[in-house]
């Protein structure tokens, strides 16, 4: 949308653009750039006199627009000549004269009487060009004349100024080149108009009826090579514009006008060359607790609203502190913000941290509503300190994960507890890594029954690691770190694959009836577009008839979900495995938007097993309810963590359809299963 404004505006620009060309162009064609010079004018002409020669008697006459020069030659000599001077300087030898030199045509209109039948006149123009004009030599007068006949009637005489050249018994007088030899006007003194070396007695009249410069301000091909001159330029400009819009536009951010994540990591590498060594500097990275619920309750537009209110918030208060000079602001994504002040110590970042959560305690108003909003956050502290931006963030990072554990609307300093927890997660995630690649993964299998008989026609499929590093260390603490650390695809797949292979060796290669096998998949699959080709591919590989297969998504990561989450759910559906929501009850789904999942199956989570007691019946509603919804919507139940008889007991009672739990087997390994299955058949 915005390169589409971008193109409107240029394609706006160049079409007005060409528009104006083309009326200039028009403009030029008719005459609108044309320009004109009288030189009878007053306000151009000084002076007007007539000179005689060689027995010529000569009168001025100034009338009604026209000049008459009346000449008498009574005798006839060697040289007879009478002349009209048009003076365009006090001072012909040497002031300044006029400047006719941008226009390109000279136009006469005259006419003379005379005893002979052609009479000719030459037209001098005299400027000041040292190279052919010398003050003391009388003949110099000469250098730049036209010979024109002209009869009694009115003769228009049209002569293009690029014609006027120096006459060449003068060039070779003052040894003129031939580029020096056209006329220079740009510094007219005196025009004459002669008649010249008459040779018969008798009256001779030269009548000047009008005498105009004219030509263009610009000429055709120049006015052409100006626009295209200037297209040219507009090009450029913008090119340069919009290169200039898209760079601003792919740092900041749109919604709320701060920097975008590019946009902050750009300018910490200018100015920082990403090592924050040698700055003290206080990195805060905050978030909006429960955004996702804000936006489901309020709608989106509330929630864009909102977090540009929080911006705003947070740069007033940066203002009020007198910090805003030496911050960065930035929105990384969704509700997450980032905040970079340099020269803020330590005890300032806490006055800062304290002040923002202070400010937010208000509910905020938008769109006529009062929303009560809270944020987590994160601060990281390096003065002078090795490390990278990076790091910083990283560590900005982890504080505010820290804040939102121990209770949302407050803010967390990264401190050396921290850093160890970090350094935990890190050399944990190296050796979840090591163990993909040396193959130190393996599979328990956990029976799940049916709760009537105790039939185990499920199995769910749980992971362990068995490397010496990552010994004691259980699922549920190494599955969210491989998340974090973007290896769980490759262990999802792992554990699919293993299972898949296991299935078709033992179970469909030698004919045997087959449990359904649970197998538990990350939450981050549901953003994972390639997960359901992914999982056809292992199907149809292994010849694993899809409605063995139960894919275990854990509730809460539905919290999250949106339209292509809910896009590979249905894809998945396609294949033909089932979808079971694990844990449920932890993650607060509303009983309505059940409708909504194309699930098929509720994992009663084992909290709300646990809390099945004979002696306190309020505590079992729960269980109670989330089993006869269930049924409402056709969905299967499964308790989890059965670990007592009583348990087992009530889930009877209540219908529950199938239970899994230490009480009835632990996970095992797969000969283990075998024989157990054996065992219970
Ligand atoms: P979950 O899917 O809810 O798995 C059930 C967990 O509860 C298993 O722990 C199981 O050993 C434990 N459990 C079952 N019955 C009882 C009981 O009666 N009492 C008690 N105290 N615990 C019981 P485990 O194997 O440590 O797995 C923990 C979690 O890690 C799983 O919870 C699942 O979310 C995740 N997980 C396990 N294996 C995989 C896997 O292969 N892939 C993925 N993505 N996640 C896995
Ligand atoms: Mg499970
Ligand atoms: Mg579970």
């Amino acid at each position: 949308m915005i390169t589409s404004a971008f193109r409107d505006f240029r394609s706006r620009a160049i079409l007005a653009f060409i528009t104006c060309s083309i009326l200039a162009l028009i403009g030029h064609r008719v005459g609108l750039m044309d320009v004109s010079l009288d030189l009878l004018s007053p306000t151009t002409l000084v002076g007007i006199e007539n000179y005689d020669e060689g027995g010529m008697q000569s009168s001025l006459d100034l009338n009604n627009h026209l000049i008459t020069v009346a000449c008498r030659l009574s005798q006839t000599k060697t040289y007879s000549i009478c002349d009209l001077k048009l003076k365009y300087s006090h001072d012909e030898k040497i002031s300044q004269g006029i400047n006719l030199s941008d226009y390109q045509s000279i136009e006469i209109v005259a006419s003379i009487k005379s005893p002979v039948e052609r009479a000719n006149i030459k037209l001098h123009l005299r400027n000041n060009n040292p190279a052919y004009s010398v003050e003391d030599i009388a003949v110099s007068d000469k250098f730049n004349t036209i010979e024109f006949e002209i009869r009694d009637e009115i003769t228009t005489l049209n002569v293009p100024t690029k014609a006027l050249f120096v006459a060449q018994w003068w060039k070779k007088e003052r040894n003129i080149g031939y580029e020096q030899s056209h006329v220079d006007l740009s510094n007219i003194v005196l025009i004459e108009l002669i008649i010249d070396d008459a040779k018969v007695p008798g009256d001779y009249v030269l009548t000047l009826h009008s005498f105009h410069i004219s030509g263009e301000i610009i000429s055709e091909p120049d006015l052409l090579m100006m626009i295209l001159f200037l297209l040219f330029v507009t090009i450029v400009l913008l090119t340069i514009r919009q290169k200039n819009s898209l760079k601003i536009m792919s740092t900041t951010d749109s919604l709320t006008g701060l920097l975008n994540r590019r946009g902050l990591i750009l300018k910490v590498d200018k100015e920082f060359k990403s090592t924050v060594a040698n700055h003290s500097m206080s990195l805060f990275y905050f978030d909006v607790d429960d955004f996702k619920k804000i936006n489901d309750t309020y709608g989106h537009v509330v929630g864009d609203e909102l977090l540009a209110a929080i911006c705003l918030k947070v740069s007033e208060l940066l203002t009020e502190m007198n910090l805003k000079v030496h911050s960065s602001f930035a929105r990384l994504a969704g509700d997450e913000f980032v905040l970079m002040i340099t020269d803020c110590d330590n005890q300032k970042a806490v006055e800062f941290s304290r002040r923002i959560i202070a400010v937010l305690v208000d509910p905020l108003a938008v769109s006529g509503c009062e929303v009560k909003v809270g944020i987590s956050l994160g601060v990281a502290y390096s003065n002078g300190e090795k490390i990278t931006f990076q790091e910083l963030m990283s560590r900005a990072d982890s504080a505010m994960y820290c804040a939102k554990k121990q209770g949302k609307g407050q803010f967390k300093l990264f401190d050396d507890s921290l850093a160890s927890a970090i350094y935990f997660k890190k050399n944990l995630a190296e050796n979840l890594k090591n163990a993909l690649l040396e193959d130190d993964f393996t599979l328990r299998f956990m029976p799940i029954f049916t709760c009537s008989d105790l039939k185990p026609t499920r199995v769910e499929v749980l992971i362990r690691c068995k490397s010496a590093a990552m010994h004691g260390i259980t699922p549920d603490i190494f599955i969210p770190i491989a998340e974090d650390f973007g290896i769980i695809e490759s262990i999802d797949l792992w554990v699919i694959e293993t299972t898949f292979n296991t299935i078709n060796t033992y179970f469909i290669a030698d004919n045997r009836t087959a449990p359904v096998f649970c197998i538990n998949i990350s939450a981050i699959e549901l953003t994972n577009n390639n997960f359901p080709k992914q999982l056809k591919t292992l199907i149809e590989k292994h010849g694993i008839p899809p409605s063995l297969i139960e894919l275990e998504i854990t509730e809460t990561s539905l919290i999250e979900a949106d339209e292509t989450s809910f896009r590979i759910l249905n894809e998945l559906k396609i294949i033909g495995v089932s979808l079971a929501l694990d844990d449920f009850g932890t993650g607060y789904t509303a009983f309505n938007q059940l409708l909504n999942y194309p699930v098929d199956c509720l994992k009663i989570d084992r909290t709300f097993v646990a809390d099945i007691d004979a002696n306190n019946p309020s505590k079992m509603t729960m269980v109670n309810a989330i089993v006869s919804i269930a049924k409402s919507y056709n969905l299967v139940t499964i308790g989890e963590g059965i670990e007592t008889q009583e348990q087992l007991d009530y889930l009877r009672t209540i219908s529950c359809d199938y239970v899994q739990g230490f009480y009835l087997s632990k996970p095992l390994l797969f000969n283990d299963l075998v024989v157990f299955l054996n065992k219970k058949k």
